[in-house]
């Protein structure tokens, strides 16, 4: 069964792009279910992500294949201008699958999972909370909150916030802060952490009343929380669809 779907950026323009692919893939004996094998993601990288999370319980069953509409992704190789290619590799099966590993955080609503990051943050009043890292004490910060990124996510908020960009193929997370207040009676590193992959980081609080819990772009209120715990998933990932291989400094350079 050859099955497909898409994920399209709300711009008539990635409409218009779609609805193009949607007959090229209909000619050749394609059809267009709601549980597909293929998740077409026609816009940006804020698009896939949003798909990513629209198929969170299906990620087994599908292969996300990704068209940027504008620059060049970080979670796509094609550009608009590649259209012809983009459909060619893929009606020839010439595609290569490969897996993005995805954070997830555990806590008493359950867990989330996310593409680039998870992030604690509180504008309503600053945040304390204990930083534990395997299971050890690592410090205690107060400030605005903390997000933990994968390598992918490096360039996306991670950056905004200073933290170190992570190039292609390093098996690392990335603990950053966000607004950490220092002084002599709150004391915390200032700086960003890269660990292992395999790292666990508890985050505890007597409230986390007013704080979000960001997964990509979800969130949700962590008023009920004393606990979270962030680690890579050992049981989710994402498969993506590659047709040619672009070099890493070529996406990072239409990032400034
Ligand atoms: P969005 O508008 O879809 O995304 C915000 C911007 O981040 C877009 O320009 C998007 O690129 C870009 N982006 C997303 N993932 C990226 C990556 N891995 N590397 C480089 N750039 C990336 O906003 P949203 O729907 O809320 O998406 C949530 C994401 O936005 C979060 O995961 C977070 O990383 C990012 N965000 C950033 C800030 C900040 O930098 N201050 C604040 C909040 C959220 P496209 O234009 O290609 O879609
Ligand atoms: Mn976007």
């Amino acid at each position: 069964m050859n099955t497909f779907a898409f994920v399209t950026r709300k711009d008539e323009h990635s409409a218009a792009l779609a609805e193009q692919i949607r007959q090229r893939l209909t000619a050749a004996g394609y059809t267009e279910t709601d549980s597909p094998e293929t998740v077409f993601v026609i816009g940006g990288d804020g698009t896939f992500l949003y798909a990513v999370h629209q198929y969170l319980e299906q990620l087994e069953h599908v292969t996300f294949y990704g068209l940027h509409t504008g620059t060049l992704g970080f979670c796509t190789d094609y550009r608009e201008s590649d259209l012809e290619e983009f459909l060619q590799v893929f009606l020839d099966g010439k595609t290569e699958e490969v897996r993005l590993p995805l954070l997830e955080s555990i806590s008493a609503s359950g867990r989330t999972y996310a593409v680039n990051e998870i992030r604690i943050e509180n504008a309503a009043r600053t945040q304390v909370m204990e930083i534990y890292i395997n299971g050890e004490k690592f410090e205690t910060y107060r400030g605005t909150g903390m997000c933990v990124c994968t390598q992918l996510g490096s360039t996306a908020y991670n950056r905004s916030l200073r933290g170190a960009v992570l190039a292609e193929g390093l098996p690392v997370i990335e603990l950053c802060e966000i607004s950490g207040i220092h002084h002599s009676r709150y004391r915390s590193l200032g700086s960003p952490l890269v660990l292992k992959n395999t790292a666990e980081i508890e985050f505890r609080a007597e409230s986390f009343r007013g704080a979000l819990l960001g997964s990509d772009n979800d969130v949700l209120s962590m008023d009920d929380i004393q606990r979270v715990t962030v680690r890579m998933s050992p049981g989710r990932s994402v498969r993506v669809r590659r047709g040619r291989r672009i070099s890493y400094f070529e996406r990072l350079k239409t990032l400034f």
